[in-house]
């Protein structure tokens, strides 16, 4: 598809730090600029890996961060609310996370999964800096914390994202009313994914936004492939034609939606 020159879009969750991608870090940034994927948050996953976050980050004026621990690991260094907050003070650190609960990784004891959430929670809450969510076969439980924690906006907390969002309407009602954002990525082009596409199509554009997940998730038709930024273009494409509105304007909204959010000025129209 040939798109307009002022068509813009933006991943707001990507992992370009790990290797298959960060090996080739001038052919993935090619593509983004070929695909008109104006800028990516790049999204951390242990304290190990946030040197290499950030390293990124302030490279690239274009690339933003988020710092925090992954709920599907669990032999990594734990992190506490004041290591949390300190690594956010970073100027390009825009957001915590990723974290939230995966209970289709990780089988069994569930309370250290809990309590880390709690702790990123916290954390957000005490830098004000909005949380990335992340839920696997865990909906019920994330929703509870996010509650008990006062996660959303309407409890003072900052709010968030419901990233890589693959779970029903009832859900999405429930953390937009905590103030939360609704995330697609790829998983929703899949041919299989037809819930998934009712919901989306139900999903305000003004609580939307759009990411790769990358490496995961390559959207249709690049499904099988290692997934980069550039095909979040994809993803906005296939939205947009589901919700019946033209791509100019899911781009637009999901992009500006994702300035709001993490509190990133909006860069002027060219
Ligand atoms: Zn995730
Ligand atoms: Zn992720």
């Amino acid at each position: 598809m040939l798109l307009s020159s002022s068509i813009m879009f933006i991943d707001s969750h990507c992992h370009i730090h790990f290797p298959d991608l960060a090996k080739r870090m001038p052919e993935v940034l090619e593509h983004m600029k070929q695909s008109q994927v104006s800028h990516a948050l790049c999204v951390s996953i242990s304290l190990n890996d946030i040197p290499r976050v950030l390293a990124l980050a302030e490279k690239y004026p274009f690339i933003y961060a988020a710092v925090g621990v992954h709920p599907g690991r669990k032999d990594t260094p734990e992190p506490t609310v004041e290591k949390l907050v300190s690594l956010a003070k970073h100027p390009k650190v825009v957001a915590i996370g990723e974290t939230g609960l995966d209970y289709f990784h990780v089988k069994g004891e569930r309370e250290w999964q809990h309590e880390r959430f709690r702790v990123h929670i916290r954390a957000a809450r005490a830098c004000g800096k909005p949380i990335i969510i992340h839920a696997r076969e865990a909906a019920d439980d994330v929703i509870r914390i996010m509650q008990e924690e006062g996660a959303g906006t309407d409890k003072g907390g900052p709010g968030g994202v419901m990233h890589c969002f693959n779970e029903t309407m009832p859900i999405a009602k429930a953390a937009m009313a905590m103030g939360f954002y609704i995330s697609f990525a790829g998983v929703v082009t899949f041919g299989n994914a037809k819930e998934l596409q009712r919901v989306a199509r139900s999903i305000p554009l003004e609580k939307m936004l759009i990411e790769t997940d990358s490496p995961y998730l390559t959207p249709n038709p690049h499904r099988g492939k290692t997934n980069e930024p550039a095909y979040v273009a994809l993803v906005g494409e296939y939205l947009a034609k589901l919700k019946g509105i033209p791509v100019a304007k899911l781009a637009s909204q999901t992009s500006s939606n994702f300035f709001t959010l993490f509190g990133i000025p909006e860069p002027e129209a060219a």
